[in-house]
Formats: C-alpha cells, sequence, structure tokens
C-alpha cells in the first residue's frame, strides 16, 4: 500500500488507533502519517476524548498535489525557516492552524489523563491480547455461534497476515455472528453481565455493541453488509478483566439460547 501510494505522490496515513504503538509501528511499513483516537487505549480508561497525530517526516509535499500546504509553507518560511519547516510540514501546519489559530487544544485535565494511561500500555495490551485470543477461541467453540473474526484464529483469512505483522498479537477487538440471528444477539446484548453495553472500544472494562441498530443503524443495508456488519453480529472488546469472569459471562449467555 505504501508503494502505491508512494507511486501516485500521495502519503499513506494509518489509523493505528486499534493496534496501538505497542502493537504495531506503521513507520516500519511505509506509513507516512500515523493516527490514533486517544480516546481508546492510549489512554485506556473511557475518560478523555483526544487524539494524535504523527508524522515521519520525509515526504515530499511539493509535487504539486497539495496546494494547501505549499500556502502554509510560503506563509510561514521566514518566521520559522525553510529547513525546521520541511521536517514535519503536515504536524507543523496542523499545529499551527487548527491549534493556535482555531483553538483546538486538548484541555489540561484530559492531557494529564491521557499521559497517566500511556504509562500502563504495555502491560494493558500484553493483557487484552492474551484475553481477546482465548475468548475469541471459547465463542469459536459455542454451538451457539455462527462465526467469530479474530486474526488469533487459524481460520480467519488474516491470520497469517497477523503473524507477519502483529508479533504480539492482532488486538482485542472482535466480533461475533450467532445462528439464532438479531433476537439471539440482541439478548445477549441484554443478558451480559459484566460486558458493559457501550459504543466505546479500547476501554479497560470489557465492551459490547450491536452495531446494525447502534454504530451503523445510519447506513444502508448495502452498506452495512460491505462493512460486514450483520442483524446477527454483535462487537466486542475485550478489556483487561480476569478471563474465566469474562468467560463464564458470556458462557452463561449462550448457554440459554437455544440452538
Ligand atoms: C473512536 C475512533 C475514532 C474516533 O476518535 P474519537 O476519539 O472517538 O473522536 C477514529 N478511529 C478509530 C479506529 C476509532 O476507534
Amino acid at each position: 500500500m505504501a508503494a502505491v501510494a508512494h507511486s501516485h505522490g500521495v502519503p499513506l496515513v494509518v489509523d493505528n488507533t486499534f493496534a496501538t504503538p505497542y502493537l504495531f509501528r506503521p513507520f516500519e511499513f511505509g506509513a507516512d502519517i500515523v493516527c490514533y483516537s486517544a480516546t481508546k487505549y492510549l489512554a485506556g480508561h473511557g475518560t478523555l476524548i483526544g487524539g494524535l497525530v504523527v508524522e515521519k517526516g520525509g515526504f515530499n509535499w511539493f509535487n504539486g498535489r497539495f496546494p494547501q500546504i505549499e500556502t502554509f509553507f510560503n506563509s510561514f518560511k521566514e518566521s520559522i525557516g525553510e529547513e525546521e519547516l520541511r521536517k514535519t510540514l503536515f504536524t507543523k501546519r496542523l499545529r499551527i492552524v487548527y491549534l493556535t489559530d482555531l483553538g483546538a487544544h486538548l484541555s489540561p485535565m484530559s492531557s494529564f489523563l491521557l499521559l497517566q494511561g500511556m504509562e500502563t500500555l504495555s502491560l494493558r495490551m500484553d493483557r487484552h491480547v492474551e484475553n481477546a485470543r482465548k475468548v475469541a477461541s471459547f465463542l469459536d467453540s459455542h454451538p451457539a455461534v455462527r462465526e467469530v473474526s479474530h486474526a488469533s484464529l487459524p481460520g480467519n483469512p488474516y491470520h497469517k497476515l497477523a503473524r507477519k505483522y502483529f508479533l504480539r498479537g492482532p488486538g482485542a477487538i472482535l466480533s461475533i455472528r450467532l445462528k439464532g440471528g438479531s433476537d439471539a444477539a440482541l439478548h445477549v446484548l441484554k443478558s451480559v453481565q459484566i460486558f458493559d453495553y457501550m459504543v466505546n472500544v479500547g476501554d479497560a472494562k470489557s465492551l459490547i455493541v450491536h452495531p446494525s441498530t447502534s454504530t451503523h443503524f445510519s447506513q444502508l443495508e448495502e452498506e452495512r453488509q460491505a462493512a460486514g456488519v450483520f442483524e446477527d453480529g454483535l462487537r466486542l472488546s475485550v478489556g483487561i478483566e480476569d478471563v474465566e469472569d469474562l468467560i463464564a459471562d458470556l458462557q452463561q449467555v449462550l448457554n440459554s439460547i437455544p440452538v
């Protein structure tokens, strides 16, 4: 993807929110810009809304495709200096236009919560990944479950790629489809005790959602199908609780569904 982007003179931008820098480092594979919703794993506790944009530097923004960046460069080359500006031109423009001029700053309290959350990122991610593997494997073996989508499972179409790119594990967001259709999915959603019904992901707590009636409700049926969002589906964000509690929680609900 990086090669295709670069042959067309465009940067490769990767949203690395679900992996975090602990599980995957896109710059090592040719990305130019990496962005994160820090609201998720980076902060880790659902206590703030924030985001990060990280620029590798060295992308040629002067190939005629980016007039807004050239205009910015010309306005600031005297005051900041050409060399300094060129190092990270994209994020310099973000800082000056969106933070300084428009005021889209993170609040001090949110910054504090984010920095404190990041101190435990590696510990949390190891546990998220380990729990997700076990939850995925449990769900995959349950007779009420039609399908589990998580790259840790050998039958998953992304399993081989995940083993190549995600040496520490393929994250902790997974989706399932139930044999009992949307009734079964809504029953699980309402009956779980530990998983919280929440449209967020990447929290220390386990979260569950029915995407077709929440995150994706405004899309057309065919758009949902193309995105892999089905009425019998649930998305799970596996947290860092004791995994036996998580499995027991899912088990008590799934066992109550007639197969
Ligand atoms: C949540 C999310 C966003 C949006 O970020 P907010 O912090 O909620 O504004 C973007 N990308 C991914 C992958 C996300 O999970």
